[in-house]
C-alpha cells in the first residue's frame, strides 16, 4: 500500500554536504518538507570537522572532472557565503613548490590544469620569488595561487545548519538510518528503535558510510569505502612564523592524497600533515580503533587486496609516518627546511572516506548514483567541502532530473 509521505525528502548525514543539499532544496522550493537525520549528536561530526580547513582553488584536478568543475565554482560560492555570514574565511595563498628538478614536468601539468580549469590569478614563480613569498620555504619553482584560503568547516556547518532550521526544515540528531526501503511512491527509512520516516526521496550524504547505506538501499557494492587516517601534527607556537601561507609538496599524480602540507589555521595553529593510513576502524581516531565489522568490510574487499598490491611500499611508508615523529618532520624540512621533530606536537587525526574500486583503483572523482528515489553520494574526499555548495546544487539537478 502507498503511505503517504511525510517528508518531500529526507537527506542523510548533517556534515557539510548533507547540509548544503538541505539548504538548496529548500532554496529551490521554499514550501518543501525537509528532514536532516544524523546518526551523531552534533552537526559536522566526521570528514566536515577535521580537516586542513583548506578552501581550495581548483588546481589539481582532471579538466572536464566534477572535481574541476565544483571546485572552482565551490571555492567562488563559499568565499560569498561566508562573507554575508560574517565567516572569517582568509584568502593567504598557496605555494606548491617544486624542491628538485624532476618534479618540474609535474608541476608544469598542475600548471596547465588549473589554467585550464579557471583557478584564478594562478602564477608561476621562481626561486627567488618564492622566497620573497615564504622566507623559510626553498625551492626551485613553485606554483602560487594567491586564492587559495582557509576557513573552519565546522563554523561554515554550524551556520548551514542554522540556514535549513530558518527555511523551515526539521534536523534530527541522535537519529542513525538503519534501513532505506521503498514503499510505493515514499521511501521509508528506519532509524533508533525502529523509528521509521518517509519521505517522497532520501539524499544520501553519510561520508564514511556511504557505501553502507547505499548497499542498504539496494545499491551496487562498488565502490567501497575504506577509511584513510589523516594524521596531524602541528607547530610549536614559537614556531609558527616559519610559515605564511599554505605550502604544499607536488603530489603523486597517481594518488588522490595532496602529500604533507604546512597549513595556518583559522585559530593560528599550524598544522602539518595530513598522513594517509589504511586503518581498522572508519572512526579510527585514535590510531589503534579497532571495529570488527569495519575490518570485516574492508577485508573482505577484492578492491583491498589489489590496491595494496599496487601500493604496498607507499602504504609501509604511511605507517612509518604514524609512528615517527621525525620522519614527519623530514618531509616538511623539504619545503622549510628549518622544521625539525622538536618543533611538532601532537595534533589531531581525520578519517578520509575513499572509494576504491573492485579493480583496486582509487576513485578520484566526486561520484553519485541512484536507486529508486534515493541518490546517494558514494565519493565526496577533498574538495569536497570547497566544493559543498557547488556540489549541492548538482545534487538538487541530480534529484531533479531523476525525478523528471
Ligand atoms: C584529513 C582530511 C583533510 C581534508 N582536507 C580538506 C580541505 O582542506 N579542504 C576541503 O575542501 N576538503 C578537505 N577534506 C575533505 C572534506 O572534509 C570532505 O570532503 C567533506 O567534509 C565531506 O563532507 P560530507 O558531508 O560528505 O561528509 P561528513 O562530514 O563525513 O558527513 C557525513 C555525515 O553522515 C553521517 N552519517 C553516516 N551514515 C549515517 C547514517 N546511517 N545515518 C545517519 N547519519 C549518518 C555521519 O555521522 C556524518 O556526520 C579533507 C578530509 C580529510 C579527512
Amino acid at each position: 500500500m502507498d503511505a503517504r509521505a511525510t517528508y518531500d525528502s529526507v537527506v542523510v548525514g548533517a556534515g557539510i554536504l548533507g547540509l548544503a543539499v538541505a539548504r538548496e532544496l529548500l532554496a529551490r522550493q521554499p514550501r518543501a518538507r525537509v528532514l536532516v537525520v544524523e546518526q551523531a549528536d552534533h552537526v559536522a561530526a566526521h570528514q566536515t570537522a577535521h580537516n586542513s580547513g583548506v578552501i581550495h582553488a581548483g588546481v589539481y584536478y582532471a579538466p572536464g572532472s566534477l572535481k574541476a568543475q565544483l571546485c572552482v565554482d565551490g571555492a567562488a560560492r563559499l568565499y560569498d557565503y561566508c562573507d554575508r555570514h560574517g565567516i572569517d574565511a582568509r584568502r593567504i595563498g598557496k605555494l606548491i613548490i617544486a624542491t628538485e628538478e624532476s618534479e618540474l614536468p609535474a608541476l608544469d601539468e598542475l600548471e596547465r590544469r588549473a589554467r585550464h580549469n579557471g583557478v584564478p590569478e594562478i602564477r608561476r614563480v621562481g626561486a627567488a620569488e618564492l622566497k620573497e613569498i615564504e622566507p623559510h620555504a626553498t625551492g626551485v619553482a613553485a606554483l602560487h595561487s594567491p586564492y587559495t584560503g582557509i576557513v573552519d568547516f565546522r563554523v561554515v556547518c554550524e551556520r548551514l545548519a542554522e540556514d535549513v532550521r530558518e527555511a523551515g526544515a526539521e534536523l534530527r540528531l541522535g537519529w542513525q538510518v538503519d534501513r532505506m526501503q521503498v514503499r510505493g511512491r515514499s521511501i521509508r527509512l528506519t532509524g533508533p528503535g525502529g523509528d521509521v520516516v518517509q519521505a517522497s526521496r532520501a539524499v544520501c550524504c553519510a561520508g564514511l558510510w556511504a557505501d553502507r547505506l547505499a548497499a542498504a538501499a539496494g545499491a551496487p557494492q562498488d565502490p567501497r569505502i575504506l577509511p584513510f587516517r589523516g594524521g596531524y601534527l602541528r607547530l610549536r607556537p614559537e614556531r609558527r612564523d616559519l610559515v605564511r601561507g599554505l605550502i604544499y609538496p607536488v603530489p603523486d599524480p597517481s594518488l588522490p592524497f595532496l602529500g604533507i602540507h604546512l597549513t595556518p589555521r583559522i585559530d593560528g595553529e599550524v598544522l602539518v600533515g595530513p598522513s594517509a593510513l589504511l586503518v581498522a576502524a572508519r572512526d579510527a581516531y585514535r590510531l589503534a580503533t579497532l571495529r570488527p565489522v569495519d575490518l570485516r568490510d574492508t577485508l573482505s574487499w577484492p578492491g583491498t587486496w589489489r590496491m595494496a598490491a599496487r601500493w604496498w611500499r607507499t602504504g609501509l611508508h604511511e605507517i612509518h609516518l604514524a609512528a615517527s615523529r621525525r620522519a614527519f618532520a623530514a618531509h616538511a624540512a623539504r619545503y622549510v627546511p628549518s622544521v625539525r621533530a622538536e618543533d611538532l606536537l601532537p595534533a589531531f587525526g581525520g578519517l578520509r572516506a575513499q572509494a576504491v574500486g573492485r579493480n583496486g583503483k582509487l576513485v578520484d572523482d566526486f561520484v553519485l548514483s541512484y536507486t529508486p528515489r534515493a541518490v546517494h553520494v558514494r565519493n565526496a574526499p577533498s574538495p569536497a567541502a570547497t566544493s559543498s555548495l557547488a556540489l549541492a546544487a548538482r545534487i538538487a539537478d541530480a534529484v531533479q532530473a531523476h525525478e523528471g
